[in-house]
C-alpha cells in the first residue's frame, strides 16, 4: 500500500487578529520561508480556502501557486463556526470556487471540523466528491468534539439513494489520537511530538493540518485570543518554520510520498474502504 502525505493549509484570516490580515501572504519574510520549506522537501500543498477570499486575495493566491505545487479546495465561504456547513455556505462556496478556478470543487472542509449530517447531505446534493472535516480525536470547549469512534483513515459515506463521498479525516497520531498538526507539534514541543510520531506512527494516508497563523501567532499584534488558549497557541511560536520543516522531514523519513488531497482521494477510491451509512451519521 502506498504511503501518501498531504500538506494542508487552511487559508483564512489570522486567528485573533482584529485587522483580519493574512501575514503569511503579506509579509515577504514569512512567505519566502514558507515557499522555501515546501520546495526543499518537494511537498505539495492543498489549500482549503475560505472562498470569500478569492475576490480580494486572488492575485496573491495565484502568485503562490506559481511558486509551489498548490491546489485549491473549499474551506466554507465565510468561516462562521455557527454556519460551518449550512446550505448557504455550501452553495456560495461552490459558486465562488467555480468563478475563481473555472472548475467545480472536489472537496469541502468545514471550519473547526464542524461537519454534521445535514451538511454532509448538502455536499451529496451538490456533487462534492470528498469531505475533509472530521477529527478522529478529542477537543474540549464550545466547539469541542469527542470522536474517538471515527476512523483515522479515509472512509466512504454512502447514502441510500446510491450517492457516496469519501471522508478524509484530519489525521491523528495512531493510538494516542493527537492531531497531526503544526499547532500540536508546537504545543507539545518537538522532543515529545517527534517521539509520539516515531513510536505510534501515522496511517498510510496522512493529512498534515496547518494555518497561516500557526507560523507566527505571537507576532499578531493586539490579539483577541486570551488566557489558556493564547498560551497554548503561543508555545514555540518562534520555532514554527523549524517545526514545519521537521514535520515534512519526518514524513519523508517514514517513507511518505507527498500528494495533493485530490490525489489521495483518487487513490482512496481504489482501496477497500470502510463504509458508513449517511443515515446513521452522528
Ligand atoms: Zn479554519
Amino acid at each position: 500500500m502506498k504511503k501518501l502525505a498531504c500538506v494542508t493549509l487552511d487559508m483564512e484570516p489570522d486567528y485573533g487578529d482584529p485587522e483580519k490580515r493574512i501575514r503569511l501572504l503579506e509579509d515577504p519574510g514569512f512567505l519566502e520561508r514558507y515557499i522555501s520549506v515546501i520546495n526543499k522537501h518537494g511537498a505539495k500543498v492543498t489549500m482549503f480556502t475560505v472562498t470569500s477570499l478569492f475576490e480580494p486575495r486572488g492575485e496573491g493566491f495565484r502568485q503562490l501557486a506559481g511558486r509551489i505545487p498548490l491546489e485549491f479546495s473549499v474551506h466554507s465561504h465565510t468561516h462562521d463556526p455557527r454556519h460551518a456547513c449550512s446550505l448557504d455556505e455550501v452553495e456560495t462556496s461552490q459558486k465562488a470556487f467555480r468563478d475563481f478556478t473555472g472548475e467545480s470543487p472536489l472537496g469541502y472542509r468545514a471550519p473547526i471540523g464542524r461537519m454534521d449530517k445535514a451538511g454532509l447531505g448538502y455536499l451529496f446534493d451538490h456533487g462534492f466528491a470528498y469531505d475533509a472535516s472530521v477529527y478522529p480525536s478529542v477537543r474540549p470547549g464550545e466547539f469541542g468534539y469527542f470522536n474517538l469512534h471515527m476512523p483515522n483513515v479515509p472512509f466512504r459515506v454512502a447514502r441510500s439513494d446510491g450517492s457516496a463521498l469519501i471522508e478524509l479525516p484530519f489525521t491523528a497520531i495512531e493510538k494516542v489520537r493527537i492531531v497531526f498538526a503544526l499547532s500540536y507539534a508546537k504545543l507539545l514541543g518537538w522532543r515529545v511530538y517527534s517521539l509520539l510520531l516515531k513510536f505510534f506512527g501515522l496511517p498510510h494516508i496522512a493529512l498534515l493540518l496547518s494555518h497561516p497563523y500557526d507560523f507566527y501567532f505571537t507576532e499578531i499584534p493586539n490579539s483577541t485570543v486570551r488566557g489558556l488558549e493564547y498560551a497554548a497557541l503561543a508555545r514555540n511560536s518562534k520555532r514554527a518554520f523549524e517545526y514545519f520543516d521537521n514535520l515534512l522531514d519526518a514524513l519523508k523519513k517514514q517513507g511518505y510520498e507527498f500528494a495533493f488531497v485530490s490525489e489521495a482521494y483518487h487513490y482512496a477510491l481504489s482501496l477497500n474502504l470502510k463504509t458508513l451509512a449517511w443515515e446513521d451519521w452522528k
